[in-house]
């Protein structure tokens, strides 16, 4: 993950990121590669709070093509490994 902008206000820590994953990308579909960019799009992603701040964490995710002919899924999201979960808007730390 690409730290891109940071700001405070009274009450909220804002981070602004982007997903960085490498390649080669596995489809969590089929497991295939997926060299091909779809799309971007940006997600809001509520942190654990820093002391008395509220953080949030605007994160650009890309979308792939999976190569794979065949595959059931297609296109799917980036995911970064132990901080957002498919379809969740808090992060995996929240839980703990
Ligand atoms: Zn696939």
């Amino acid at each position: 993950m690409r730290v891109e902008d940071v700001s405070i206000s009274a009450d909220e820590l804002t981070v602004v990121a982007a997903a960085t994953t490498t390649p080669p990308r596995r489809c969590p579909g089929c497991g295939g590669r997926a060299s091909r960019v779809h799309s971007a799009y940006r997600r809001r992603v509520v942190e654990r709070p820093a002391g008395p701040l509220r953080m949030v964490v605007h994160l650009t995710v890309r979308r792939f093509f999976c190569d794979e002919s065949s595959c059931p899924r297609k296109i799917f999201a980036e995911q970064i490994e132990g901080f957002t979960e498919r379809c969740r808007r808090a992060s995996v730390r929240l839980k703990a």
